[in-house]
């Protein structure tokens, strides 16, 4: 498989990632604790759950920012965390933070980190992302000058600067308006158009059902639901989330 080589050239595996027995302790609080996951390549997954659940930690495990307490975790195959810096270079992630440069413009931050992940035409690539989100006519703007919602959309165009098979979003929609809402979709696919693997949190099931083709419900830092996208209704889905706010 094309996308898979590309990650693991010594490796071939169907999987984006696995983990098994996945825990994270933050002193004597797990924030997940005994985790279950596989996803294959190709796949959409939306991740909801209360406040507290332990998505963010999840996709931060899986983004190589933190280490796992206890249980294996492989993406493309590799193990985290002693392959993180192979893994990273295939993992676009958007966090709560956005890691852009506020005295830099909105096009300088696309270059610098095209020139930390050392693609061949950082500018080209910058131009094609900001007119992928939007942002064509603030290229100049320093990222200080802009509102949240076109933060949020520069940070989207962060995350792919280096055309990752494997997107890691968390609640990508925060601020962003219907129109920016939608092109998020657009970013699931490679410069090939190739699908990404794509893992996304979120609170809005709607959006969720809109995004993903499945489904999974962390609560206490385990999965307490799975299914196929296809087989539910906002409302389901809504009743679900409520039961486990209810539990939390
Ligand atoms: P939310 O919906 O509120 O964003 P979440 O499902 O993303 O929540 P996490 O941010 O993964 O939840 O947090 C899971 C648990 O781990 C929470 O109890 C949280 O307080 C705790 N936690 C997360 N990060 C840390 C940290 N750096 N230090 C201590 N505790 C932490």
């Amino acid at each position: 498989m094309a996308v898979a080589s590309r990650l693991a050239p010594s490796i071939a595996t169907d999987l984006a990632f696995e983990i098994e027995g996945l825990v994270r302790r933050y002193g004597y609080r797990r924030a997940l604790d005994g985790l279950d996951l596989v996803v294959p390549w190709n796949q959409r997954v939306a991740i909801l759950g209360p406040n507290g659940a332990g998505k963010t930690t999840l996709l931060r495990i899986l983004a190589t920012l933190v280490r796992p307490t206890r249980g294996q975790v492989r993406v493309g195959g590799l193990e985290l965390p002693s392959q993180a810096s192979t893994v990273r270079r295939y993992v676009g992630f958007l966090a709560h933070q956005t890691f852009l440069y506020d005295e830099l413009t909105a096009r300088e931050n696309l270059i610098f980190y095209g020139h930390l992940y050392g693609l061949p035409d950082p500018p080209g690539r910058a131009d094609a992302l900001l007119g992928q989100v939007g942002l064509t006519d603030r290229a100049g703007h320093r990222v200080r000058t802009l509102s949240r919602g076109l933060q949020q959309r520069l940070a989207l165009a962060r995350a792919v600067v280096h055309d990752p098979p494997l997107l890691l979003l968390d609640e990508p929609e925060t601020g962003l308006d219907l129109a920016g809402i939608a092109l998020l979709g657009s970013l699931f696919y490679d410069v090939t158009g190739h699908p990404r693997t794509v893992l996304f949190t979120t609170h809005d099931p709607e959006l969720a059902l809109a995004l993903a083709d499945r489904v999974i419900v962390l609560a206490r830092g385990r999965k307490v639901f799975d299914r196929s996208a296809s087989e539910l209704t906002p409302s389901v889905l809504a009743a679900v989330l409520r039961g486990e706010g209810e539990r939390r």
